[in-house]
């Protein structure tokens, strides 16, 4: 009988294949690493998928070197990078040193947090950080929650909290309230509860895109006038575009007033918990039911690593199932699967837990200033420079803005395309990763600065960029138009 090749196997026996192994990856991270010379190289779908396709999965390769040089060519060497300080598109930060050092024992020892027999004392680490954020909040001793996957999942959590209280209430007439540009994931997690989309009410927002108090009393008296039942309200704590925080204080007085759940969803707002100069945005948080914080927005933490915190753990029963092979009702050991929607998971928690042991949390919190602050110097900068047309002031980290070319004014579907042909072209290029979205249905583009490296003269060459490249596209793009 030949032998059966067990090194790739982590054991004490094969340390030294281990060692060789990841030396090695990190030699070439670091290789790859050094070669970064911008947040992207253009690489279209079509090629990507093509090399992808090309493999033989069923023929692996003769050693490690090839297979991490095949992974670079398949990947790495057109991976976008979230520390290039001209990487300004979507909610990635930039990730902590100390978090990866977690990561590396997090897969390598691949503690399982669904029971305490599978992770020991990673569930306390767990609990204490949940401890921790929870009195960031200002919630008291009654507070509990867990670690997710993401703020899609913790949010679709919160809402599972609050149908809870209703079980008997049909579903076609539960409502839940949210502010018009509150995240998507609340219209998918009605779905998932079988509420449907009609129950998910759209609460019109102010000036600054923050839920406005007036109209969501209006649509909690007309739910109460037609017999249906308010769930809950989602208020945001940062909204994905404007980084807009709703009135905290005045939802939960009207939470209180119709006996709503409320949910705070600070996935991307969360990261003020730490913050030394700008806690006070987040006054009235305290007076939440259930809060999501994304670790891996605002925290600087690597995909994935997010959480969700109660005021009262009883109100976490919905999430809890007894299985007699895993958590049986009669079990004396703390298991937090008790209170998850997923069973096995990673330590997400080590992350968070070897970064603040590392940098504290105050130095967490600066970084988050560092980006605010970033981006009111932007806005100052260049805002009144003609061919950027700002939708608003700053109140977090992003930018939202359209290049609008002189001369007589374009069409929206003109100006759409134009917007649109810059934001490929400067992906195309590799020299700036810009976001898209639209204001009232108007295409603008956006900036979201998630990097405490980047300076005012990064991102100004960003919006230079732009008005650039606006500049000697909207020629053609008109004459196309026409
Ligand atoms: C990013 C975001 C989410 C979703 O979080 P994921 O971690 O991407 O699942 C939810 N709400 C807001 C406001 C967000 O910005």
């Amino acid at each position: 009988m030949p032998q059966l090749p067990l090194h790739h196997v982590f054991h004490p026996d094969h340390a030294d294949h281990y060692a060789a192994t990841l030396g090695g990856g990190l030699d070439h991270l670091l290789r790859q690493l050094k070669g970064v010379a911008g947040p992207a190289t253009g690489l279209t779908p079509a090629a990507a998928e093509q090399r992808v396709a090309e493999v033989d999965l069923d023929r692996p390769l003769a050693d490690v070197g090839q297979v991490l040089a095949e992974m670079s060519r398949l990947w790495l060497d057109d991976a976008v990078w979230f520390h290039e300080p001209s990487y300004a598109a979507h909610l990635n930060c930039p990730v902590v040193v100390p978090a990866l050092l977690a990561e590396l024992f997090v897969a390598s020892v691949n503690s399982s947090l669904d029971t305490f027999d599978q992770s020991v004392g990673a569930t306390f680490i767990e609990r204490r950080l949940i401890d921790w954020a929870a009195q960031r909040i200002g919630f008291g001793a009654d507070a509990d929650g867990v670690f997710t996957s993401g703020g899609s999942q913790s949010n679709l959590q919160g809402l599972l909290l609050a149908r809870g209280r209703h079980e008997r209430v049909p579903a076609e007439r539960l409502r839940i309230l949210a502010s018009a540009e509150s995240h998507f994931s609340v219209q998918k997690s009605a779905r998932l509860l079988g509420l449907g989309d009609e129950s998910v009410v759209s609460v019109p927002t102010d000036e600054r895109h923050r839920m406005d108090p007036t109209a969501l009393e209006r649509s909690l008296a007309a739910c109460a006038d037609l017999g249906l039942r308010p769930m809950a309200i989602v208020a945001t704590a940062g909204t994905t575009d404007f980084g807009a925080i709703d009135p905290l204080e005045q939802v939960a007085d009207l939470a209180l007033a119709y006996d709503a759940w409320l949910h705070v969803d600070a996935a991307y707002g969360g990261g003020l918990l730490v913050s030394p100069t700008r806690r006070d945005r987040l006054q009235g948080i305290e007076r939440a039911d259930s809060v999501t914080i994304d670790f891996h927005k605002t925290f600087f933490q690597p995909v994935s690593s997010s959480a969700i915190v109660v005021r009262d753990r009883a109100t976490l029963r919905p999430a809890t199932w007894h299985a007699d092979y895993l958590n049986p009702r009669e079990a004396t050991n703390p298991n937090q699967v008790d209170k998850s929607l997923q069973t096995t998971r990673r330590f997400d928690a080590l992350k968070l837990w070897l970064t603040l042991r590392t940098m504290g949390p105050d130095l967490v919190g600066q970084y988050v200033d560092a980006v605010i602050d970033l981006a009111s110097a932007v806005h100052h900068a260049r805002r009144g420079h003609g061919e950027l047309e700002f939708a608003a002031v700053p109140e977090l980290s992003t930018l939202v803005f359209r290049y609008v070319p002189p001369g007589p004014p374009l069409a929206e579907k003109e100006s759409a395309a134009l917007n649109n042909a810059i934001r490929e072209a400067l992906y195309a290029s590799g020299r700036a990763m810009v976001a898209a979205t639209k204001v009232d249905g108007v295409q603008h583009l956006k900036l979201t600065l998630l990097n405490p490296m980047a300076t005012l003269e990064d991102i100004t060459a960003v919006l230079d960029l732009v008005r650039e490249t606006g500049a000697r596209l909207a020629p053609a793009q008109l004459e196309a138009a026409r």
